[in-house]
């Protein structure tokens, strides 16, 4: 990068040195990953200074020739790896797709049911401080007090009481498997549009790891950048006779024109989840946050639904003591990153909750496997245990990036 060195050393050293963060720290946040290099270089090419408003063969500018076959590559693997009818790549962030199918199905007003942010949705599923939640009529279903788990008896309930028009599953800090059929078979019963985000599990599902829920739903929503180790965008899987309805909502309905970059990237990422290493990350993923959720529980942390199915987990910290923001500042001291997070049901406030919430991709995408998960967990377990203990963070963080040193990150090749 000297040309960036050459025009703006404040950024490009900022950058640099942000290179050297991913490569030294030990990085859990469960929407996080490494991308290749290849991912990077699409992202970082020529397409940024294309403008492409509409969709392949039906263009508002010129100069398509090429756009046109980027998109229906991207869009033809996408098809190919998920099984989907149909699929659009030009969502600019998992967020814009969700409101896009929004716009697709619903008026102002229209009742929406989706889980509740506290107990691991998504803000876009109708939280009140989102536009879902302050242009519909938002309703939420909460996780079973006693197991931590989806209780599809309360959702169906709840589902008869408010008839949503869109019912929404899918999560953000949810360690288990959702039933689609189930999903399916409510919203028959209440006439409902059904709409799954597998924007953090998606890699999973490319991967063979994780049941899809593409056969069940009417759409299919997904960031490409969280487990499914594509840039930063997002797509949307529907049936085909919802085609027309989703294409003319994300363009002209809340979109101009697309990032043609971030297309390339998507169809370089699909053909990398197309892969054999890919399926063997995805089987990874899953065994690597079981080793870590055993090891936690062996060291007396308390996992909310007794463990994982999938690639993160959420830890109560109620039992040791210590708040999850006190606990993921102390962790980014010792070189462990990730985020403090609600548990269901947590009795502190959400900008200082119970919990930490931990994924496997990024460091499952580096070649950690089960043994670098067991020295996770006890490090996790000894800073946690002594949380005061400055001394022994910055200890603990230079036995990290030892361990990093060994497993160049994807795209960071450059500086092992
Ligand atoms: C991350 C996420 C999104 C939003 O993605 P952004 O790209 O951050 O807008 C939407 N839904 C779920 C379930 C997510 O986890």
């Amino acid at each position: 990068m000297k040309e960036l060195y050459n025009s703006d050393q404040e950024i490009h050293s900022l950058i640099k040195q942000e290179e050297l963060r991913q490569a030294a720290k030990i990085r859990l946040i469960a929407s996080e990953n490494y991308v290749s290099l290849p991912v990077m270089q699409a992202t970082g090419s020529v397409l940024t200074n294309k403008y492409s408003e509409g969709y392949a063969g039906k263009r508002y500018y010129e100069g398509q020739q090429l756009i046109d076959q980027i998109e229906l590559l991207a869009i033809e693997r996408v098809k190919e790896l998920f099984g989907a009818e149909h699929v659009n790549v030009q969502p600019y962030s998992g967020s814009p797709a969700n409101l896009a199918v929004y716009l697709a199905f619903l008026n102002a007003g229209d009742t929406i049911l989706g889980m509740a942010l506290p107990h691991g949705g998504h803000l876009t599923h109708g939280s009140h401080v989102s536009i879902s939640g302050k242009y519909f009529d938002a309703h939420h279903y909460s996780l079973d007090k006693e197991t931590g788990l989806l209780n599809y008896d309360t959702i169906r309930e709840t589902a008869l009481a408010c008839k949503p028009k869109l019912l929404i599953a899918g999560h953000s800090a949810y360690p288990r498997i959702p039933d689609f059929k189930i999903f399916r078979e409510i919203a028959d019963e209440v006439g409902a549009i059904l709409l799954v985000d597998m924007a953090h599990f998606a890699g999973l599902v490319a991967g063979g790891a994780h049941p899809s829920p593409v056969p069940y739903a009417d759409v299919v929503t997904t960031t490409t950048h969280k487990s499914l180790r594509g840039p930063r965008g997002a797509m949307i899987l529907c049936k085909e006779k919802h085609a027309a309805a989703i294409d003319k909502a994300v363009f002209p309905g809340i979109q101009g024109g697309p990032h043609d970059s971030t297309t390339a990237a998507i169809a370089v990422a699909m053909k990398e989840a197309s892969s054999d290493a890919f399926k063997s990350y995805a089987a990874q993923v899953v065994k690597n946050a079981r080793v870590l959720a055993d090891n936690l529980i062996s060291n007396g942390f308390q996992l909310v639904t007794g463990g994982t199915d999938n690639h993160l987990m959420l830890v109560d910290l109620t039992n040791k003591g210590v708040p999850g923001k006190k606990a993921a500042k102390a962790l980014d001291a010792a070189g462990i990153v990730l985020n403090y997070n609600a548990v269901p049901f947590d009795p502190r406030k959400p900008f200082d909750p119970s919990g930490i919430r931990i994924g496997a991709c990024a460091v499952t995408s580096r070649g950690f496997s089960e043994k670098e998960m067991v020295f996770i967990g006890e490090k996790i377990n000894s800073v946690i245990n002594d949380v005061e203990n400055v001394e022994l963070q910055k200890k603990i963080a230079s036995e990290v990036k030892e361990l990093c040193g060994n497993f160049p990150a994807p795209g960071l090749e450059h500086l092992a």
